[in-house]
């Protein structure tokens, strides 16, 4: 099967697909695996010379590689160790821990703390290491609040933490992290054409925009089984947060995993929120900080980044109305809501 009518298949199959862009025929592969506690998903047009399990080899040995650095899960990752190393003690920081921390630092200090690196005594005061939630006291917030952002770069690539009990949790930017590599080795090994997609997180490779595009489902907050709308990218990164993606329950209320570090509970307000940027990581990250911000202090935000980025946000309707799908202009004419939503959302733009 050509990839050009193996794509239009895929279109009928899955509402994450690749509609344009297949100018010759290379050999299509599709695969996915699980990893990192999520799944991986790929759908490539191979090179000459390149096989199916060759293309999947080398993803999954991207994600291992990855995992071994940031997995808070493993005792005996990278991350781990800096998250057991005492107060004072300077720990020398590996390329990809270091240059992860340093972006995630740099967006903690542009969105004044909504995405912030070192939530992770509050997950695990929430119960989300856990999984089981518990509803913490308000001394016990604070505690934990008291122990983020305590440490800094003291080198190059070196990190101290000034209290031995703060800790990291990379959660919100390592699994993009991870994607950018993936499509990066794909890339050297001349895909020209593919997506990538680590739980959500997508790259979707591929050339001129106006000959070559995808179309990516954007998943319906409201009943994460399908998808309420299609969004055209190309050569681009998106990532996706929603509180319906992961949380727990407490007195038969649920509890979303992404932390407001201001207030020390799980940010509430938005329903779901998707970036699009130029790398994978920036999109995760700057999806979990949107989360956190909502949709007013999110809009200055987004005015503040050095390189703009476009935005889909799901907003719950004020009394009585529709819930809002806010989008940045960049999205214009890219963005469709699929049939038997327009009852459901009303699309507006968010200047
Ligand atoms: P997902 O993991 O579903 O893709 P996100 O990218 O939004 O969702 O990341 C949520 C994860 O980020 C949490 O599971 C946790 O590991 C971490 N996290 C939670 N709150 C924050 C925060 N305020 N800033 C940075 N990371 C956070
Ligand atoms: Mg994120």
């Amino acid at each position: 099967m050509s990839f050009r009518r193996w794509c239009a298949r895929s279109l009928v199959l899955s509402a994450l697909v690749l509609v344009s862009g297949c100018a010759s025929d290379p050999e299509p592969a599709s695969f996915e695996f699980e990893t990192m506690g999520t799944l991986a998903r790929c759908d490539l047009a191979l090179p000459d010379g390149m096989t199916a399990p060759e293309a999947q080899t080398m993803v999954t040995a991207v994600y291992d590689s990855v995992t071994a650095v940031f997995s808070t899960w493993h005792p005996d990752t990278e991350l781990s160790r800096l998250n057991r190393a005492p107060a004072d003690s300077a720990v020398n920081l590996s390329p990809w821990l270091f240059q992860c921390l340093d972006q995630a630092e740099r967006i903690r200090i542009l969105s004044e703390g909504a995405f912030d690196p070192t939530a992770e005594p509050l997950m695990r005061l929430w119960g989300f290491y856990q999984r089981e939630g518990q509803l913490p006291s308000d001394t016990e917030i604070d505690s934990a609040r008291a122990l983020m952002g305590d440490w800094a770069f003291t080198g190059d690539s070196e990190a101290t933490k000034r209290k031995a009990d703060t800790r990291f949790d990379l959660g919100g930017i390592a699994k993009g992290y991870a994607v950018d590599l993936a499509a990066a080795s794909l890339r050297n090994a001349g895909v020209t054409d593919g997506l990538v997609d680590l739980g959500g997180n997508l790259f979707c490779l591929g050339g001129a925009p106006e000959r070559e595009d995808w179309r990516v489902g954007i998943r319906d907050p409201l009943d994460r089984t399908t998808y309420f709308a299609s969004v055209t990218v190309s050569g681009q990164a998106v990532a996706t947060s929603g509180s319906y993606e992961r949380f727990v329950t407490i007195d038969g209320e649920r509890y979303g995993h992404i932390m407001n570090p201001a207030t020390g509970r799980p940010a509430k307000g938005v329903l779901g929120v998707t970036v699009f940027a130029e790398t994978a990581a920036l999109a995760d990250a700057l999806s979990t900080a949107l989360f956190v911000q909502g949709h007013g202090v999110g809009r200055i935000f987004l005015k503040l980044l050095p390189d703009p980025v476009d935005v889909l946000m799901v907003i719950p309707g004020r009394e009585g109305e529709k819930a809002r799908v806010l989008y940045t202009p960049g999205l214009l004419g890219r963005i469709t809501l699929l049939e038997d939503y327009a009852d459901t959302y009303d699309l507006v733009e968010w200047r």
